[in-house]
């Protein structure tokens, strides 16, 4: 569930509070989480976190290790993908070894600090990687993502480029590949924003839709963010408070035309739209029901 602005916000507030800390321990609960062993995560040990970056939904946390300062110095990132219940936090106290949210803990020297990558639900999936900062360019997760959709989104010709696709754009702008950092809930957000229906293929898109969706991308998605810097401090919630005004509000009246939002329904998830403003006044299919009816 967290996508670029709430990573941006987690990226932006952690990697203040921790810059300069040194961590004193690593370990990794969740083994599952770890997707490589060279250099080997104990390693960190001593290092101290220069920052914290981000990346698509993903983040980088750079980490100096000890030695003498200077071109020699060696200098690691951690790769943190949340996939779609993880959750990096900063805790005063160190976590229970029952707490079986816990993947990766990286505890601070400056007293009871911890760094903690968690993970709600059952299914083990976030992960991190850790490697050598010259070599995180040709990573293959950073170097397949596409251009970041937020501050610096692609200008709407290029956009439309992207998106020259026979695909969906519900679809499409949820494809890393694509775009880097939108997900399930803000998609929604940005395709209403635009007034263009979710199930539109990339491909038809005008240039005049290209504009709109190009300036729904960067409003949406910045406007979250200066939320977020408005009212969000640490610790942060393992809910954050998303100002989302079409994603699960259907049945709900559109802010912009009162029309009641509808939503198609998928397996795990929910995808919401305004008829009026988007889909020539059209009610999609509902896919659950019919699924069920079959
Ligand atoms: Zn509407």
């Amino acid at each position: 569930m967290p996508e670029l602005p709430e990573v941006e916000i987690t990226a932006r507030l952690i990697g203040a509070a921790t810059a300069g800390a040194v961590i004193e321990s690593v370990l990794a609960p969740g083994l599952n989480a770890l997707k490589t062993f060279d250099p080997p995560l104990h390693s960190l040990a001593g290092a101290t976190i220069a920052g914290i970056r981000r990346r698509g939904k993903l983040f980088l946390i750079d980490l100096d290790m000890p030695g003498p300062a200077g071109p020699g110095m060696q200098q690691h990132t951690l790769l943190v993908h949340l996939m779609s219940a993880g959750r990096l936090q900063l805790f005063d106290k160190r976590a229970s070894l029952r707490d079986r949210t816990s993947r990766v803990l990286l505890r601070l020297a400056d007293g009871e600090r911890e760094l903690r990558l968690r993970e709600f639900g059952t299914k083990q999936r976030a992960w991190v990687k850790l490697m050598r900062r010259e070599s995180v360019g040709d990573e293959e997760t950073l170097s397949a993502l596409g251009p970041e959709a937020w501050p610096q989104t692609p200008d709407a010709e290029r956009l439309r480029a992207r998106l020259e696709q026979p695909r969906p754009l519900y679809t499409l702008l949820r494809d890393q590949h694509v775009i880097a950092g939108i997900g399930r809930s803000w998609v929604d957000e940005i395709l209403h924003s635009a007034k263009l229906s979710p199930f539109k293929r990339g491909a038809d898109l005008s240039s005049g839709e290209a504009v709109a969706l190009r300036d729904a991308i960067h409003d949406r998605l910045g406007g979250a963010v200066e939320h977020y810097e408005q009212i969000l401090a640490l610790p942060i919630p393992d809910k954050l408070p998303l100002p989302l005004t079409v994603h699960r509000h259907n049945g709900e009246p559109c802010p912009r035309c009162g029309t009641t939002l509808e939503a198609v329904f998928y397996e795990d998830y929910v995808m919401c739209y305004c008829p009026f403003c988007q889909t020539d006044g059209k009610v999609l299919k509902d896919r659950r029901l019919s699924r069920l009816l079959k």
